[in-house]
């Protein structure tokens, strides 16, 4: 299995950073997890595209994890020469962004059925509503998901793929808690959302420190990395962006925690997960 870094990115815009989405790469095809800002530019980039996806699985319904949903359904859409259903995989709400995003579609999907006459279906997705357990099993890959904390957002998932003998987790946004623990238990990888807390409190802007209630820092992600026995830690959703060349300094917080292996995403970074141990 490969991961993939689409967007290393947060809700606040950055020239180099899309927003959060990972591809991993396996044997039944391309799995995304989240899809924020410029997700498909990154899959392009990627050699990877919508029509390909195996599966889209989302962490939770906050807008920067999902702001390109409806670009993922329509470019599968008018890529594919057949009903081609988008297997979504999200927590309770996830029927309902659904709707909402095929919503504000509405018009497109006229126009352009009335413009091509060999495109005579809508968009097609399937939902499956999921905070636990077993949600994609074929071949030797498997998907589970399992509880996070992010609160107040609730309820919201992580999600761990099993496969050629190798695992990784995508934590998505949470702090640290016993669902993630599950998951991560023995994992190869952890791609984990992280927040520099040294950074963003003193600034003492409101706004910003509310963030720190629901997110882990880059020490919390490294404490949870390090219980459960994790391989290698990947950091993303760096808040804020790294200065270039300051990547050294989040490495060196995870490491007074973690004795595995430290990696700071950016943008189309490719991992092979494999068992290091
Ligand atoms: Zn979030
Ligand atoms: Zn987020």
């Amino acid at each position: 299995m490969q991961t993939i870094i689409l967007g290393s990115g947060s809700p606040l815009p950055d020239a180099e950073r899309a927003g959060p989405a990972t591809l991993v790469r396996t044997e039944i095809g391309d799995l995304l997890f989240d899809c924020g800002r410029g997700v498909l530019m990154r899959a392009a980039a990627a050699g990877s595209a919508a029509g390909a996806l195996r599966g889209l699985f989302l962490t939770h319904l906050h807008s920067d994890h999902t702001t390109d949903l409806n670009d993922v359904i329509t470019s599968r859409w008018v890529t594919s020469f057949q009903p081609h259903p988008l297997l979504i995989f999200g927590p309770a709400g996830t029927t309902w962004l659904l709707r909402a995003t095929e919503a504000i579609l509405e018009l497109d999907i006229g126009y352009r059925m009335a413009h091509h006459a060999d495109l005579r279906w809508r968009p097609t997705a399937e939902v499956t509503e999921t905070e636990c357990g077993v949600v994609l099993e074929e071949a030797s890959v498997r998907v589970t998901a399992g509880p996070t904390d992010h609160a107040p957002v609730r309820p919201t998932v992580g999600y761990r793929v099993d496969g050629g003998g190798a695992s990784v987790v995508i934590a998505g946004d949470t702090v640290p808690c016993p669902g993630l623990d599950v998951l991560c238990a023995g994992a190869d990888m952890l791609v984990h959302t992280v927040i520099r807390r040294d950074l963003i409190a003193p600034i003492g802007l409101p706004r910003l420190t509310d963030v720190l209630d629901y997110h882990s820092s880059v020490e919390d992600a490294a404490q949870t990395a390090a219980r459960a026995g994790v391989g290698t830690l990947v950091l993303t959703h760096l808040v804020p962006a790294p200065q270039p060349g300051s990547e050294d300094e989040w490495v060196e917080l995870a490491r007074q925690h973690f004795s595995g292996t430290v990696v700071v995403a950016r943008d189309l970074l490719a991992l092979d997960v494999a068992p290091e141990r």
